[in-house]
């Protein structure tokens, strides 16, 4: 998690509502009354401090911010400034300057230029999930954070035992964040429950809760507790030590990464390879998110977007592992599946249409014209049927007309 305070001059909060969410679903519905709002307004007026606010980052290029703390000084001042209201009429004089009754067009020059540069301290919080959010958010608040995990560790059962023995491995000592509160239980009991789904799927404390409960006679030498086992294993030969890039949303999606790819492919010497494509495309990304925003790349911001909020939904999972795994393949393009299988994987797939940029290669019945997602062969280049293999080089889009003619010729 990174903070960043600075003052921000109140002009520099006119017009930008838009860009700045309010209500995101940790937040309380606004109840300030008018006299609190007016009060504030005063505060300021009279050159007082108000307590910092807290956003949240959620995008850049341009900037997009959740409210964590302050949302209702944020609408007192909005308002004040669009003349939603007026200071109350019996409001104490100012430097001379009358402000009973006022609006803030009313207000005299001076006391509108000291509301328009009066810093407010924002402190700008990037780099960090949505449970880190909502627990600040529940400090600043003076709340208790829910600690669930807390609470599922309190669960009997062999699924908690086994999720609390997994977090003993060796890839948990690699990640880059510490053990707070429970994280690594939670990052455990993540993997786990994707394993069990075998693709992206919710993995919020709610389906957490869900699957300690409906398995308290988990199988610890099962099926299930051996493939965690293997991934974890072959996550831990990536990562031999510490490493700043494991972040909490990193680590979740290589382990679906890994998971995806071990049964299917022959990997199983590629760890040293698969750990430095992954930092480079981290250090990548981070790159692009500083860059102007004509300049970025589209699926960086995608994938921006989808770390930014909502990092344990099923969404937010599969946009991230389809970005993952498509660069993946594109950077390893003679990856061969196990057995030389015909069908090319989803992230073969992705790999493949973004390379040809969705054109049709082939060329037989089109002049190359451009297919939709949903609508394009991967075609084999030297076929399948006489020893062609399964991978990413051999692969190309062709559009369905031309696939059926190519298909036609060797009959
Ligand atoms: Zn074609």
């Amino acid at each position: 998690m990174e903070m960043n305070k600075k003052p921000w001059p109140l002009s520099t909060l006119y017009g930008i509502q838009e860009r700045i969410d309010t209500n995101p679903d940790f937040q309380r519905p606004p109840v300030w009354t008018k006299a609190q709002k007016q009060y504030l307004i005063d505060t300021i007026l009279r050159n007082m401090d108000i307590p910092k606010l807290y956003w949240h980052r959620t995008g850049r290029n341009p900037d997009k911010y959740a409210v964590v703390d302050g949302q209702q000084r944020l609408r007192a001042i909005w308002e004040f400034n669009a003349g939603h209201y007026m200071l109350p009429k019996d409001a104490d004089p100012i430097n001379g300057y009358d402000i009973a009754g006022k609006k803030y067009v009313e207000l005299s020059d001076e006391l509108r230029i000291h509301f328009d540069t009066y810093p407010l301290d924002v402190v700008i919080v990037s780099e960090c999930e949505e449970d880190e959010v909502r627990d600040m958010f529940l400090r600043l608040q003076n709340g208790t954070p829910l600690k669930a995990q807390e609470k599922r560790n309190a669960m009997p059962g062999k699924m908690r035992d086994f999720i609390k023995s997994l977090t003993y491995h060796e890839f948990f000592r690699s990640f880059g964040f510490k053990d707070s509160r429970y994280t690594y239980d939670l990052i455990a009991a993540q993997c786990v429950l994707l394993e069990i789904n075998g693709r992206p799927c919710n993995i919020k404390n709610a389906d957490l809760n869900r699957m300690y409960e409906s398995n308290q006679d988990f199988d610890t030498n099962g099926a299930i507790a051996k493939r965690a086992k293997r991934v974890f294993d072959y996550l831990g030969k990536m990562f031999a030590e510490k490493t700043p890039e494991l972040t909490r949303f990193n680590v979740v999606s290589l382990y679906v990464l890994v998971s995806s790819l071990l049964d299917r492919f022959v990997i199983q010497n590629k760890h040293k390879e698969i750990a430095s494509w992954f930092i480079d495309f981290e250090r990548v990304r981070r790159e692009d998110e500083v860059k102007e925003a004509e300049s970025r790349d589209a699926e960086l911001i995608v994938y921006h977007e989808n770390i930014s909020r909502s990092t344990d939904g099923e969404e937010s999972l599969r946009k991230r592992h389809e970005v993952l795994i498509g660069r993946l393949f594109t950077a390893f393009p003679d990856w061969e599946q196990k057995d030389n299988q015909r069908e090319f994987s989803s992230g073969q797939r992705i790999a493949i249409y973004r390379r040809d940029n969705g054109q049709c290669q082939l060329k037989l019945k089109c002049g190359g014209d451009k297919c939709s997602w949903d609508n394009w062969h991967a075609d084999h280049k030297k076929p399948w049927s006489k020893g062609g293999k399964t991978t990413v080089e051999n692969g190309q889009v062709a559009c369905p007309a031309c696939n059926i003619s190519k298909n036609a010729q060797f009959v």
